[in-house]
């Protein structure tokens, strides 16, 4: 009778999955975890080890603290649970903290959905099903809404072309931002642009 972690675990799983899109709050998850200490930690695995997009408050504005939110059936790809912490750091420092699919920034509200903060994972550019590998070099930044595929976006880069039309296009205004954006970034080359 001894349920175990696996036992605990997979009982919340199985509720989360029944009760997707509705939140639930510390009390609820702890009774179907048979009242153990460790659910919390067992919620945290689901999220961490099997990608279960389980929101919180700080994922989502309208969740109190202590409140949860399954999103999507449908759990993140496998992303990078076999990289180190190192390669990851390397990856999101390289990458700018910036999702490469759609540029959304970590921590930012998300473009597409500015009710969730952006929180960005580690994606196979070419799929591990596919050979790719564990290497940095095989590796980026993706947030969370396009891993779920719901930013509608492709993943072909914008031309120059297109780009500088849009940006021309935009308020005087805008443009400013963008530019304090890209010089932020690339503070080097801005001063070698001027001098
Ligand atoms: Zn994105």
């Amino acid at each position: 009778m001894v349920k175990g972690n696996n036992g605990a675990r997979a009982m919340l799983r199985a509720h989360f999955l029944q009760n997707i899109g509705r939140i639930m709050d510390s009390d609820e998850l702890r009774e179907v975890a048979g009242g153990i200490s460790e659910w919390a930690r067992r919620v945290r695995e689901l999220r961490t080890e099997e990608g279960y997009l389980i929101l919180t408050h700080n994922d989502l504005s309208e969740l109190k603290p202590g409140q949860y939110l399954l999103k999507t059936a449908k759990p993140e790809p496998a992303f990078a649970r076999d990289i180190s912490k190192e390669t990851r750091a390397f990856v999101l420092d390289r990458n700018g903290f910036t999702c490469q699919m759609c540029g959304a920034t970590a921590g930012e509200p998300h473009p597409y959905d500015p009710s969730r903060k952006t929180r960005l994972h580690i994606g196979h550019i070419i799929d591990k099903s596919m050979g790719g590998i564990d290497e940095a070099a095989n590796l980026r930044a993706i947030c969370s809404i396009c891993n779920e595929g719901a930013s509608n976006i492709t993943q072909d880069r914008p031309s120059f072309v297109k780009l500088k039309t849009q940006v021309l296009r935009s308020t005087n205004e805008t443009q400013l931002e963008l530019l304090a954006v890209l010089v932020r970034k690339f503070p080097k080359q801005a001063e070698e642009l001027i001098s």
